[in-house]
């Protein structure tokens, strides 16, 4: 008995000073992080010809998200009106209006949709024709005109923005449409916020495959890695990043 409670005594003991010197270790600083440190410019995905634009109208049981007429299923971020031009069945970024994101939130889904750069788009790298989906209003797949202008690999057109870049790269060029068909899938999280199932994500870029059940790591800042954030359903999101890309034919399926 004795003997025992010697035993526990020690192994405290050896616990508690345990303790003491993990608090006393000095670990190194941190270098601040640079958006550099997180974008890889190879390998670099292939490019490919796309076959003939596939335009496909909504099936019978999508919600229509934009039909070419008004953005009544849209919003700004602070849930005002969504102030985004729409003409000739198009609609487009405006700057001052910001991001935009759909009123009703999703979990896993189907989505399609076109997107469009103007053949006069400007700028370099990641200022040229730049948007953007948000996957339950977190996880940015990335749109770009990198036909025009490279960037990295993480940073092109169907990347995971910073995460994974695509398999290949079946952009148009600019002047020309481009169509997303997402499936998604949303992540299950466990009690304590960290991912029990991570969000997965397939697309076709212009009928090609260029994200493959790929698993989504956590958020996608432009500074910095991924971060696990705990959320439920989310809205899609548009990003604004003060380029005039334009959308057509959004629509979605609950899945
Ligand atoms: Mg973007």
């Amino acid at each position: 008995m004795k003997q025992k409670v010697f035993l526990i005594l020690v192994a405290g003991f050896m616990l508690f000073s345990g303790a003491v010197q993990a608090q006393d270790k000095k670990y190194p600083e941190q270098e601040p992080m640079t958006h550099a440190m997180s974008e890889f410019w190879l390998p670099r995905p292939n490019a490919v010809t796309p076959g003939s634009i596939v335009t496909n109208t909504a099936p019978s049981d999508a919600i229509v998200l934009f039909n070419g007429k008004d953005l009544s299923a849209w919003q700004n971020m602070k849930g005002e009106a969504a102030r985004w031009d729409v003409h000739h069945g198009v609609m487009t970024v405006v700057r001052e209006a910001g991001s935009i994101r759909t009123k009703e939130e999703f979990g896993s889904f189907q989505l399609h949709l076109e997107w469009y750069v103007p053949r006069a788009a400007s700028g370099e790298k990641q200022s040229r024709g730049n948007s953007g989906v948000y996957l339950q209003g977190i996880y940015e797949l990335q749109i770009i005109d990198d036909y025009s202008e490279e960037t990295y690999a993480n940073g092109m057109a169907a990347s995971i923005y910073k995460q994974t870049a695509p398999l290949v790269s079946p952009i148009r060029k600019p002047g020309e449409w481009n169509v997303y068909d997402i499936i998604y899938t949303a992540p299950v999280f466990k009690e304590d916020g960290t991912y029990l199932y991570r969000p997965r994500v397939t697309v076709l870029f212009n009928g090609v495959l260029v994200q493959n059940n790929t698993e989504i790591r956590g958020t996608t800042p432009y500074v910095g890695f991924p971060r696990v954030v705990k959320h439920g359903d989310g809205p899609i999101m548009l990003q604004s990043h003060g380029d005039p890309v334009s959308f057509r034919n959004i629509w979605i399926r609950r899945l």
